[in-house]
């Protein structure tokens, strides 16, 4: 099939009507959005630097209370920040142990987590162990696990098909440097799903993308990559180049600046990316004029999902291919999200788009660390005549590869695919319903198992659209979620839910009930705070 088509006349997928539902088999949905602007009061203090930017959030400075003319305190309605904060308060009462060993963890961990993007306001979850579709956190807290670590956990917790491949594994060595067979197993059927001949392994999407830019370069010989702003690809150097960059580092619209991700880029790397709007075939057309015979491919992540969920317009993938192509440059898709989550054969089954290039991660190794890099022929013969040295200590490991070819032959089945698809139904019922209801302007996008609330009713075609978004709303329905015993990512405007295979329409339930309480919460004027604790 071509790009993702929508089912009606409307020419954007984003569009925010019923009618927008993107057909087959209602694998997108968007849709559920309803006006009266009551999440628009003015006031609402921004949640700042909650997206993939990475930057932790900071504190929300108490916005003035919305009081509606002739009432007086205590019956005025609560203002967005209040509501987090009473919120806040519900969430580190239930949490003393993970508050104490948040303190304790900063005399040795930098920071007091082990990677910045723990970091979750009002502290972080510290865990103690996670089962079937579940989660717990070292006070006793049970949540039904939707943050899916990141996007890793499509198989759920302790899967008995990752337990036996892993213990199976485990008592035979768990590294050798030398290839298993599990390997070509593993690589046959990435092969199948997604369309590329020749794989090679590596144990994270940083590798798996920088080993992808370095072949782009090598095979063309050319310096120059394009990328997407707000798409995230990992922390090598040629990709944190305007991931979430401030409006004052961003440029024009039309010209996109290329803004260094974090402290510790150099310009002399950032100018080598070339920075472009998503759904904009007619920029990466100026850019490759503008460069000619100088870009040597461009990677973008063909359904976005560090900023919400934003899918491509019709025909936007398929053109790339061919724009990029009739210039020499070759498309790399980054499905380190997207691969096994938005369906058995990721963004690429989906569109029917298959580029020179894939990168998976997360999701394909059921919990273990690992990654994979798929191409053409006619680009990995390049790694195969040594031209480009694809290299690492731990690639192909034995212990990774068992737990991927167990994911891929015995999790990620047509049958578990079925059943995902129907809990992201019920959960897009159900948070569609509650948002009818109070009215509020917001909308669901869903695609596989991957979901996400999203809290404007302004179209979201690109990163600057999604930075219009205001993340109090996210942050206050992640708490929600939170205290009412469902884990959903801490950058709640930037992160989606995961369903995993070992979700139950009871979990989705849990989720929906929250989504009731919020929207009702939210909608409420005068009326006392809904708390789930
Ligand atoms: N690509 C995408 C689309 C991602 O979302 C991420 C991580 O969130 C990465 C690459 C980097 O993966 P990793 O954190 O495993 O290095």
């Amino acid at each position: 099939m071509a790009d993702i088509k929508a089912s009606s006349s409307e020419s954007s997928p984003h569009k925010p009507t019923a009618a927008n539902r993107i057909a087959p088999g209602g694998k997108t949905t968007v849709a559920g959005q309803l006006t009266p602007a009551n999440l628009s009061a003015g006031g609402h203090p921004q949640v700042a630097g909650t997206g993939p930017g990475r930057r932790p959030a900071t504190p929300v400075s108490p916005g003035r209370p919305v009081t509606p003319r002739g009432t007086s305190r205590p019956f005025a309605r609560p203002s967005l920040a209040e509501i987090i904060s009473e919120q806040e308060r519900i969430f580190i009462k239930r949490q003393p142990e993970s508050g104490r060993l948040a303190s304790q963890a900063t005399a040795v961990l930098a920071g007091g987590v082990t990677s910045s993007w723990q970091i979750s306001r009002p502290q972080p979850v510290w865990l103690s162990h996670g089962q079937g579709s579940k989660l717990y956190d070292v006070d006793g807290n049970e949540y039904v696990d939707l943050h899916g670590g990141y996007g890793v956990s499509l198989a759920g917790h302790a899967h008995p098909a990752i337990v036996a491949a892993v213990e199976h594994q485990v008592a035979r060595g768990t590294h050798f440097a030398q290839p298993t067979s599990d390997a070509i197993a593993v690589a046959t059927e990435l092969s199948s799903r997604f369309g590329l001949p020749q794989w090679r392994f590596a144990n994270s999407g940083t590798e798996a993308t920088m080993d992808a830019v370095h072949l782009m370069r090598a095979a063309t010989e050319r310096d120059l990559i394009i990328k997407v702003e707000g798409c995230y690809h990992g922390h090598h150097d040629s990709v944190q180049v305007s991931v979430y960059p401030e409006p004052e580092e961003m440029g024009a619209a039309e010209r996109p600046a290329s803004a260094p991700a974090s402290t510790g880029i150099p310009t002399a790397l950032t100018d080598l990316t070339i920075i472009v709007g998503f759904n904009d075939l007619a920029m990466v057309d100026r850019v490759l004029r503008e460069y000619p015979g100088q870009i040597a491919g461009m990677i973008l992540e063909p359904i976005m999902m560090n900023a919400g969920i934003i899918l491509p317009e019709p025909g936007y993938l398929a053109g790339l291919k061919e724009l990029l192509h009739s210039h020499g440059a070759l498309p790399t898709f980054d499905e380190v999200k997207t691969g096994l989550t938005a369906g058995p054969a990721g963004a690429v089954g989906v569109t029917g788009v298959t580029p020179d290039i894939i990168c998976l991660a997360k999701a394909i190794g059921g919990g273990i660390s690992v990654a994979a890099v798929g191409g053409t022929a006619e680009v990995m013969r390049y790694v195969t005549d040594g031209t480009y040295e694809m290299v690492g200590t731990f690639n192909g490991n034995p212990l990774a590869m068992a737990a991927a070819k167990a994911m891929l032959y015995e999790v990620a089945t047509p049958q578990a695919y079925q059943r995902i698809e129907q809990l992201r139904a019920q959960a897009v019922a159900g948070a569609e319903e509650a948002i009818a209801e109070h009215g509020l302007a917001a909308r669901v996008v869903s695609i596989g198992a991957k979901g996400c609330i999203v809290f404007t009713d302004e179209p979201v075609r690109d990163f600057r659209s999604f930075l219009a978004i205001d993340g109090s709303y996210s942050h206050a329905h992640w708490l929600f979620q939170h205290n009412g015993g469902v884990f959903l990512p801490p950058w709640g405007k930037a992160e989606q839910w995961l369903i995993s295979v070992q979700h139950d329409t009871g979990d989705i339930d849990r989720f929906n009930g929250n989504v009731a309480r919020f929207a009702a919460t939210i909608a409420s004027v005068g009326k006392v705070l809904d708390s789930a604790g």
